[in-house]
């Protein structure tokens, strides 16, 4: 990223919040249900699945941990009234981890049990390094009994190969990413190429412990190295998928749904769409030139 890129960067907490809603409006499905919904059924029309995502984290009362649980509840009633192509994402610092382990967990217990009642599939997204062992704890608690729930590895995460090693003999279902998050040297390798090289190596060891792998990434890189991965290894169409971010590199998402890999994009929906929204931004290579345009009101592109 460029010296101006990486000033606007660590300038964005002082951009307005309307600004950073205009720019970032395309990672974001809306506000409402029925608004990703709509955004689901363009996607499933497009030959993508999706999975979606209530917006939130890092709740500290629990009456907003209990809305959330019934957000998803009504979710999971529209995905099946609906008739759209969509699993669900949900982050444990919404369902209030950070309250209390147990409380989350019989909250996540409630959501996937919707999800089993219409035979649905729930992926834990992965937060920071201070919740990854709760997260793995709750994972490995509720598995074995509803049998429709994964887990996501960031590959920046020096214990991920580990971590792999320590799934279930079977069953085990991983969504493998980089990381976004801004972790310490002391749990994260932090050298771009290093972490390229952890997601392959990653992936690799998923696929000879037979895990389903969801190989979650926009760099054409990795995209490259896991098709080759796949083929070299025969893994069938039915063990694995692409994922990608909603509103992220969309032609890279048609040339793999041409060629045949399933891919599901990850659609985030809700009012709390801020922290979630400043994320995409400091990943988006040109959004020094977005921010600039909408702060100064011309029209982009
Ligand atoms: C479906 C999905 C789920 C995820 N879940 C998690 C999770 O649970 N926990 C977690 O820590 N991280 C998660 N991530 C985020 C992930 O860790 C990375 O931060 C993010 O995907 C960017 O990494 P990359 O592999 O695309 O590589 P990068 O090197 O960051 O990006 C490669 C290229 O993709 C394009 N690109 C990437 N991001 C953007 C953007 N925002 N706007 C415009 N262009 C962009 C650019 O062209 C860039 O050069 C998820 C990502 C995906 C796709």
């Amino acid at each position: 990223m460029s010296l101006f890129g990486r000033l606007v960067v660590t300038t964005l907490p002082l951009v307005p919040k309307p600004v950073v809603g205009k720019v970032a409006s395309r990672y974001v499905a809306g506000e409402t249900l029925e608004e990703a919904l709509e955004e689901v059924r363009k996607l499933n029309a497009q030959g993508a699945i999706a999975t979606m995502d209530v917006l939130g984290e890092e709740v500290s009362e629990r009456p907003k941990a209990e809305a959330a649980v019934e957000e998803y509840i009504r979710l999971f009633e529209a995905i099946e009234a609906s008739g759209v192509d969509s699993n669900v994402s949900i982050k444990l610092t919404l369902l209030g981890l950070k309250i209390d382990e147990g409380f989350c967990l019989d909250n996540v217990e409630r959501i996937a049990s919707a999800a089993s009642s219409i035979g649905n599939f729930v992926r834990i997204d992965m937060e920071d390094h201070t919740c990854t062992d709760a997260t793995l704890r709750i994972y490995h608690q509720l598995q074995p009994k509803y049998g429709n729930l994964g887990v996501v590895f960031q590959s920046y995460m020096r214990r991920t190969l580990q971590d792999i090693e320590e799934m279930p003999e079977t069953g085990g279902n991983v969504r493998l990413c980089k990381g976004i998050y801004i972790e310490p040297r002391e749990v994260a390798w932090k050298g771009y190429e290093t972490v390229r090289y952890n997601f392959v190596a990653a992936l690799e060891k998923m696929i000879a412990r037979d895990i389903y792998a969801a190989i979650a990434t926009h760099d054409e890189y990795l995209v490259c190295a896991a098709v080759a991965l796949l083929e070299r290894y025969q893994v069938p169409q039915d063990r694995y998928e692409f994922q990608m971010l909603l509103g992220v590199d969309e032609q890279l998402r048609q040339i793999l749904i041409d060629a045949g890999h399933r891919l599901r994009v990850y659609v985030p929906y809700g009012k709390d769409w801020y922290p979630y929204s400043t994320r995409r931004l400091r990943e988006n290579p040109e959004m020094a030139i977005h921010v600039m345009r909408a702060m100064l009101g011309v029209r982009k592109d």
